[in-house]
């Protein structure tokens, strides 16, 4: 799966995306994630990407022209969906995240910031939003992390085992329903006890046990 970002600030993804399994799953090449600065893109000789809203209105827009270049040449090395993170767009679930993985080779994130982007650029180029959630942030590049994460993990190989993401939360496994509780060692930890079933060995009990404390 091939991920092309479109932010003004690149290097806020790359520590995130250069640790643990996503450097992992970069360097075994089962994804690849591309970073483009929009300003590079904008005409403006101060490489100014944002304008004051037309009506009127707190806060500054993104213009047209920078969002337009820059999508049009992310397009012609990405054929996927360009996808607009927005608290406006369809909520990112675990379903969502897994038929994204399963439908698409390659996607196309753009990060707003300020109060969002032209409504022309929607209208124009964009072809799925999507909202992490009902808060507002300060800007995309979190999102689209979070969909690059969540998306990832749908990739064959990226967790190991083929189907690991199903064996979460929200997975087949749980019928949709989120974990049970996990304990690790030591068994009594300032007077709290693991429960004596897991210990005991019986993984029929275990199972049952762990299928009872679903949440
Ligand atoms: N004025 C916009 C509104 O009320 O919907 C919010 C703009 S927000 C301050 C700036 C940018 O952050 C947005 O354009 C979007 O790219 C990103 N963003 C904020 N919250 C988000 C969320 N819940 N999911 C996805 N992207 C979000």
């Amino acid at each position: 799966m091939r991920f092309d970002v479109i932010t003004i600030f690149p290097e806020m993804l790359s520590s995130y995306i250069g640790e643990s399994i996503l450097s992992r799953a970069q360097k075994e090449g089962l994804i690849e994630i591309h970073t483009h600065d929009l300003r590079k893109y904008s005409k403006d000789r101060h490489q100014k990407v944002d304008d004051t809203p037309y009506g009127g209105g707190a806060g500054m827009l993104m213009t047209p022209q920078p969002l337009y270049d820059a999508i049009t040449a992310v397009k012609k090395l990405n054929k996927g969906p360009v996808v607009f993170m927005t608290p406006q767009g369809q909520k990112l679930t675990h379903t969502r995240a897994k038929r994204l993985a399963r439908t698409n080779d390659s996607m196309i994130l753009l990060c707003g910031r300020y109060e969002g982007i032209d409504q022309r650029i929607r209208d124009m180029l964009v072809d799925m939003e999507v909202s992490i959630g009902d808060f507002v942030l300060t800007g995309g590049e979190l999102a689209a992390m979070v969909v690059i994460d969540a998306v990832s993990r749908f990739i064959p190989g990226v967790l190991g085992d083929m189907d690991s993401a199903e064996d979460d939360s929200f997975g087949r496994r749980f019928g949709g329903k989120k974990e049970y509780p996990h304990y690790t060692k030591p068994a009594i930890f300032k007077g709290m006890q693991v429960p004596e079933v897991l210990r005991s060995g019986n993984h029929a009990e275990i199972e049952k046990w762990r299928m009872r404390n679903l949440k």
